[in-house]
């Protein structure tokens, strides 16, 4: 059986090797480890084995694990990557340092003002990924963008949702964030990747007000895809925690 440490430094050496191939530098991409239906015990095995940012997909879930690991808060980054009710919302920006799945202006507004109440002065504005649908995959949420490079109108639509959030006060929008359709090679989610990344270079274009800098893309089966197509962020889960 390999240690996490080891299936953590594959890892590494594999997002390395997948930088190196496109020509960008490793430093620049971001693992998160997706620890979602783990016990705590593996994310302080993870924070000693020097992976400090850690996903969750679920509110509650991650509420218990940030209870537990109060007295590392300062050694760790909490990213929220799984879908957001806005009944938990509050939680969400009370609790999360990032939070990848922005999936409607709604949720964003609500977000905004929950932001304004309970995050800290300090803490500074939340930052946010809007999470976007491209491959028109029922059961993935985001943002509806299927066919937004042939219907202006879908486009349009979008623009005007975002428009708005970007005017969201207690918000930072730093980019986008998706997820690919399971496939059983990796190459097929190629195109996906390619497509939400032309999608954040038109909104850096159209809204250069914002950074739009991060793409958070990839998971176990397609990561060294989703950096080659431009991803500054890898949620991974399985390849260094084992299944669930
Ligand atoms: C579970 C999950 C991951 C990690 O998936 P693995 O296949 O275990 O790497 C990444 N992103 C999201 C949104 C997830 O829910």
């Amino acid at each position: 059986m390999e240690t996490l440490t080891e299936r953590l430094t594959a890892v590494r050496e594999r997002i390395a090797a997948a930088a190196r191939r496109v020509n960008r530098d490793p430093a620049t991409i971001r693992l998160v480890g997706v620890t979602k239906a783990h016990p705590v015990e593996v994310i302080r095995a993870a924070l000693d084995a020097g992976l400090s940012d850690i996903g969750e997909n679920r509110v509650q879930e991650a509420e218990a694990k940030m209870a537990a690991l109060a007295a590392e808060r300062h050694r760790l980054t909490w990213h929220l990557i799984g879908h957001l009710q806005t009944n938990k919302a509050k939680k969400a920006a009370m609790l999360f340092d990032m939070v990848h799945s922005v999936d409607s202006l709604r949720l964003a507004q609500i977000l905004d003002r929950y932001a304004a109440e309970v995050r800290r002065e300090a803490q500074g504005r939340l930052p946010i990924l809007l999470q976007v649908n491209v491959s028109g995959e029922a059961t993935k949420s985001g943002f509806a963008l299927r066919g937004w490079e042939t219907h202006p109108d879908i486009y349009e639509r979008f623009c005007a949702d975002v428009e708005q959030i970007l005017a969201l006060p207690h918000l930072d929008v730093r980019g986008l964030m998706t997820i690919a359709p399971w496939r059983p090679d990796p190459e097929q989610a190629r195109p996906v990747f390619r497509a939400v990344r032309r999608l954040r270079d038109d909104l850096a274009q159209r809204f250069p007000a914002a950074a739009w800098r991060d793409l958070s893309m990839g998971m176990t089966d397609d990561f060294e895809v989703a950096i080659e197509e431009g991803a500054t962020i890898v949620r991974v889960g399985r390849a260094i925690f084992g299944e669930r």
